[in-house]
Parts: C-alpha cells; sequence; structure tokens
C-alpha cells in the first residue's frame, strides 16, 4: 500500500549535529541494543517491510552503519523492496569505517544517503560540536570508493549554497555514483531550526523559483541532480492548499520512529509524511496491536486533520 516506509535503527550515533535532537537519545539506544529490545523493534521492522513491500525503504537512526547486525537487516528486507535508502552521517573513526560490512550487503539495492549539515571548515566545528572535518570527508571518499549508490542533499536556504557546493565537488572526485540534490528545509530535530528556516525563507524561495538556473550553474558534473522534496511539495507550494498535499491524497509514506520502549513493552510513533507536528502520530504497541491498523488509520484520515499545523507550510510557506 505505501510506495515508501521509513525506520529508525535503534543503535547509538557518533554524531552530534546542532541541528538533530536524536543524539540525545544514544544512552537509550545503547541501552536498548544492550537488552536485546532493539532487536525485537528492528524484527517488527522486517515484517512490516516484507508484508508491505514498499517500492522504497528509508533506514534512519541512530546511526545504521554503526549497527553491528546492519548487513543481515539490510539483507532480510532487501528482496522486499526496490531501494533501500541507508542514512549515514559519515562522522565515525576510521577503524569503525573501516570494520563496516559493506561486503555483506545487498549494494545493488542501496543508496547510502546522506544530508550535509553545512560543508565548509569554518562552519563545520560548531555545527557538529568539533567532529574533525579531514575525517568525515577521508570518509566519504572511502565509501566513494564502493560500487554503490551515493546522494548528498544540500540545504536550499544556506546562505552559503554555492560555495558548499564547490568546496564539496573539489574535495570529492564525483562520479555516475553519485547523486546531488537540495533539501527544501532542515525539518530534522522538531522546532530546532525553526528561526533559521523562518528567517530565511525569501533566500530558500528565490531559489526554489530560479531551481533550473541553480542546478545547471551548479555543474554537477557526472553526478546527477534529484530534486526529492522540492518536487514531492510542489503542489503545496503553488498556494499552500493542504488538498492538494501527495502525502494526504496517497499512502505515500509510513514512517515509524520509537516512542518508547522497555524489556516488557514497546510502543512505536508512526506518521504519514514528514512534516507533521512533532506532537502528532498515531502510536503502535508491538505483539499487541494489529498491522492492519497501519493502513487503517490512512484511510480513516483523521491525521489530516493535523494539516493546520503543517510544518512544511508553517517554516517554509508557499512560493
Ligand atoms: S502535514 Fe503537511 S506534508 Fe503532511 S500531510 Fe499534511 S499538508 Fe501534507
Amino acid at each position: 500500500m505505501f510506495k515508501y516506509v521509513r525506520v529508525q535503527i535503534l543503535y547509538p550515533c557518533r554524531a552530534r549535529c546542532a541541528w538533530c535532537s536524536t543524539h540525545h537519545k544514544n544512552p537509550l539506544f545503547r541501552h536498548l541494543y544492550d537488552t536485546g529490545v532493539a532487536e525485537t523493534v528492528h524484527r517488527f521492522y522486517i515484517q512490516v517491510i516484507r508484508d508491505l513491500q514498499p517500492e522504497q525503504v528509508f533506514v534512519s537512526g541512530g546511526e545504521p552503519l554503526l549497527y553491528p547486525q546492519i548487513a543481515g537487516f539490510l539483507n532480510a528486507i532487501a528482496d522486499a523492496t526496490q531501494q533501500i535508502n541507508l542514512f549515514t552521517s559519515y562522522q565515525y573513526s576510521q577503524e569503525a569505517c573501516d570494520r563496516m560490512p559493506f561486503g555483506q550487503m545487498p549494494l545493488e539495492k542501496i543508496v547510502l544517503t546522506h544530508t550535509c549539515i553545512c560543508f565548509l571548515q569554518d562552519r563545520w566545528p560548531e555545527l557538529t560540536a568539533g567532529f574533525p572535518f579531514e575525517r568525515y570527508v577521508e570518509n566519504i571518499r572511502t565509501v566513494a570508493r564502493l560500487p554503490v549508490r551515493k546522494r548528498f542533499k544540500f540545504i536550499l536556504n544556506h546562505a552559503d549554497l554555492d560555495k558548499e557546493i564547490a568546496l564539496f565537488q573539489e574535495r570529492l572526485a564525483l562520479d555516475h555514483t553519485f547523486e546531488l540534490g537540495l533539501k527544501v528545509i532542515n525539518e530534522q530535530g522538531g522546532v530546532l531550526n525553526r528561526q533559521a528556516i523562518e528567517q530565511t525563507r525569501d533566500l530558500a524561495h528565490a531559489r526554489a523559483r530560479a531551481l533550473e538556473q541553480l542546478v545547471d550553474g551548479a555543474g554537477w558534473g557526472r553526478a546527477s541532480f534529484m530534486p526529492g522534496s522540492l518536487e514531492t511539495m510542489a503542489p503545496l507550494l503553488v498556494d499552500g492548499d493542504h488538498g492538494r498535499c501527495r502525502y494526504r491524497r496517497k499512502p505515500l509514506e509510513l514512517r515509524f520512529a520509537l516512542y518508547k520502549a522497555d524489556t516488557t513493552d514497546q510502543v512505536l510513533k508512526y506518521r504519514y509524511c514528514p512534516y507533521f507536528p512533532s506532537d502528532s502520530g498515531y502510536r503502535f504497541h508491538i505483539g499487541r496491536d494489529d498491522t492492519y491498523k497501519l493502513q487503517k488509520n490512512f484511510r480513516r484520515g483523521d491525521f489530516r486533520d493535523h494539516c493546520s499545523r503543517c510544518r512544511f507550510l508553517t517554516h517554509y510557506g508557499p512560493l
């Protein structure tokens, strides 16, 4: 039924990105992994993906590439989907990077996906709590040598977007395995970025209007460009009419995140788009609820009542 399913691997991330609130859950993720609770949740994801057979799966975290059982997880879902978008921060040690079991993964199905917090050396330390920029670049280079697709997204409302893209091209030899794209807003971390997004709204709008020029001017080289959320959200950008939203109209996406879990009870939160207010969403009790509920609530449709608080429209607004 759903074209995309998004799941969250419960394993700690090493990054400390300024805009992200998920790394605050690292101690919890570590505890859930050590007690075996994470495995219960991950098995549930596998079951849902096999049942729903989505066109694409999005695997976030935590840090999925540090999760010791990641190859087994990916192999368990590979036959049930056409594409697995695997999020990574590229912020880990060389040893951790060298240990990653890429040889055991279904690389032909995988797109390693990354949003650049800011690809500028002078801003990088402050935004990553001091993670070494050169290590980050070296990790990308290591992965770039693998026969796997790589996707890098840049944030449309960054003042120095052109400089970020130029530096990225200078530091990395882009080939046909790279895809570059733009993210309309960085919606991670609830409302952490609200002020920055609203202050730069005019710039983002101007760039979205002149997208063709922007892409031509960037000279992506052999990398291809993919419009991503700009394309998905285009109907709403016309006049902000919720009724046009693709996420509301058809079952485009089912996305899970951890709500709460311990050894006796594991509860996930699920939503049908990336821009729902952070205090909304349905709950799913693993082992108690019927997976039919995941589809029934889309059809029932009361989630649409929250669209008046759509984060995309609130922070970014129509063009
Ligand atoms: S919250 Fe926004 S993006 Fe999500 S379904 Fe509603 S209008 Fe669409």
